[in-house]
C-alpha cells in the first residue's frame, strides 16, 4: 500500500484540494498557503478577537461591556483567502481531500487556549432537517479530527437543535440572535454538569450560534469554552 501511493503520489503527485494546480506542500500548495491569515496573538483573552495593535493579551471593549456566556473562545484562522475556500469545499461539497489542511487549522485553534483540560468535546449540532439535506454535520467532523488529535472523548448527542432555523448566512446581526435564540436543548444534563466543555463549530460569524449553544450549556451546569477553524472578522 506504502509503495503502491508512493509510486502514484510520483506518477500523478497530489495536487492542492483547493485551486488544483500547484503541488501540495502542507495541506496546501505553497501559493494557496500564502493565502491563510493565522489568528496569532495579540487577542481578547475571553473571545479571542485579534488585536491589530499592542503585545499584551487582555479583554475587548466587547467582552469588558458584557459577559459572555464561554470562559474562552479560539479560532485558527481568519475567514478568507484558502481557508474559506477549503472550509467551503468541505462543507457544501464534502470534499475530504482538504481534511489534511483543515486539520492543521483545528491544531492550530486549540493551541491558542494554553491548557487542553477539558472533558468532552460537543459539536454544534444541525437541526435533524439540515442534516438530511446536508448528509453530514461538519462541526461533528471537526470534532471527530480533534479528538483523534488531543484524545478527548466527542459527544455528539449532548446538544440538540430543536428549533429549524433559517440558515444565518442570509441575516443581520440582530435577527441572527433572534433566529437561534432557544433553539438548543442539552438532553441529559448529567453529562455536561461541571465538565468543562468545549464546542465546536466551522465558522464564526457574528457568534450568535456559538453563544447561544454556550448559554445552554452553561445552564445546565456546563463550563464552556469554545472552538471554530475560522472566524469573520
Ligand atoms: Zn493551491
Ligand atoms: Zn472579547
Amino acid at each position: 500500500m506504502g509503495l503502491l501511493s508512493g509510486l502514484l503520489d510520483a506518477v500523478f503527485p497530489p495536487l492542492c484540494p483547493v485551486c488544483r494546480e500547484g503541488l501540495i506542500d502542507e495541506g496546501l500548495c505553497t501559493d494557496c498557503a500564502k493565502t491563510v491569515r493565522w489568528i496569532r496573538k495579540p487577542f481578547c483573552s475571553v473571545c479571542g478577537i485579534p488585536f491589530s495593535t499592542g503585545t499584551d493579551t487582555h479583554r475587548c471593549a466587547g467582552c469588558i461591556k458584557k459577559r459572555q456566556p464561554f470562559e474562552m473562545a479560539r479560532s485558527a484562522i481568519y475567514y478568507q483567502g484558502a481557508g474559506l475556500r477549503a472550509i467551503r469545499r468541505f462543507k457544501y461539497r464534502y470534499d475530504m481531500t482538504v481534511v489534511e489542511s483543515l486539520r492543521r487549522f483545528v491544531i492550530h485553534g486549540f493551541g491558542l487556549f494554553g491548557t487542553d483540560c477539558f472533558d468532552l468535546i460537543v459539536p454544534v449540532p444541525l437541526h435533524p432537517r439540515r442534516l438530511r439535506e446536508r448528509g453530514f454535520n461538519q462541526a461533528l467532523l471537526i470534532a471527530r479530527i480533534l479528538e483523534r488529535h488531543s484524545g478527548i472523548r466527542v459527544e455528539p448527542r449532548v446538544l440538540r437543535r430543536i428549533k429549524h432555523t433559517s440558515p444565518q448566512v442570509a441575516l443581520e446581526e440582530k435577527e441572527r440572535l433572534a433566529n437561534v435564540k432557544d433553539a438548543f436543548r442539552v438532553e441529559d444534563e448529567r453529562l455536561v454538569r461541571n465538565r468543562r466543555v468545549l464546542l465546536v463549530d466551522d465558522v464564526m460569524t457574528t457568534g450568535a450560534t456559538i453563544r447561544e449553544c454556550a448559554r445552554t450549556l452553561k445552564m445546565a451546569g456546563a463550563t464552556v469554552y469554545a472552538l471554530t477553524v475560522a472566524r469573520v472578522i
